[in-house]
């Protein structure tokens, strides 16, 4: 049986060439007699996907087929705002643990087992085309990664909650915790001690001092491009009577493999 293309009957001044990506953004639909008469349109880096909860309707527009003036203009927009803030962090659209083999080989590629990819949640989105890597703060979902798999930009789509600091956590009870500044280094590290990955938050006195409360020794450990400013830092926190010190590397440590962090620890 052939599939059928998502049927849809909107005007085409709702596919917005320069919308900006990863952003629902409401237009007019009048489908039932609940009090709500709007449809909620989503670009993505390949075109445009919508969902009604009242009626149900849902399809995706691939933006091949715009006309040349229109093509330029989604080129040249497609970076348009790498992230986005919300008051609740939902997960993007067609969410599924099952994640394709290009998405699979680039998690390998960063040091990741199938038990972590699980472990942590990590996904796919088809309507995306990206690897999805999840931030909860207390079995919350407070922040995604989209990572795309092909050339489309921006590589990153990032969604966050909006109003609090996010952290990427692994706590597993570990005396002591390693500060990182991502995700990837995160999850490694969690085999050995707590983690904090830092995204896209710097140090702080109220970090290294929130920590000092829950843990006997606070490791930093940004990769070598980041030595100064942890120098710094931990001159700082230790003058304040914070546990704080550094691991030094050649590499970021999101790029050793799980064992080689093992030594450094
Ligand atoms: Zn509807």
């Amino acid at each position: 049986m052939k599939i059928q293309p998502p049927q849809y009957d909107f005007p085409e001044s709702y596919f917005d060439p320069a919308a900006p990506i990863g952003e629902w953004v409401r237009y007019h639909h009048d489908c039932s007699n609940k009090p709500d008469k709007s449809l909620s349109i989503i670009r993505t880096p390949k075109g445009w996907g919508w969902k009604c909860h009242r009626c149900g309707i849902h399809g995706f527009k691939s933006a091949r087929g715009l006309s040349p003036e229109e093509m330029i203009k989604w080129k040249n927009t497609i970076s348009n705002k790498p992230y986005q803030e919300e008051k609740e962090v939902q997960l993007p659209p067609e969410f599924t643990e099952n994640i394709p083999p290009e998405g699979l080989a680039w998690l390998y590629t960063m040091g990741l087992t199938d038990t972590a990819i699980k472990e942590y949640g990590i996904g796919y989105s088809p309507v995306y085309d990206r690897v999805i890597l999840l931030v909860y703060d207390d079995e919350e979902l407070v922040a995604w990664h989209a990572k795309s798999l092909g050339i489309t930009k921006p590589e990153i789509i990032y969604m966050r909650k909006k109003g609090m600091p996010i952290y990427f956590k692994v706590q597993k009870g570990h005396s002591r915790v390693v500060i990182v500044d991502n995700i990837f280094a995160a999850i490694k590290i969690g085999q050995f001690a707590d983690s904090y990955g830092l995204m896209t938050i710097k140090l702080s006195d109220a970090l290294a001092k929130n920590l000092a409360n829950r843990y006997d020794k606070i490791l930093v450990w940004l990769g070598p491009r980041k030595e100064r400013k942890v120098s710094k830092f931990i001159i700082r926190q230790r003058a304040l009577g914070y546990p704080v010190s550094a691991i030094k590397s050649d590499k970021n440590p999101k790029i050793l493999l799980p064992e080689e962090i093992g030594e450094y620890l």
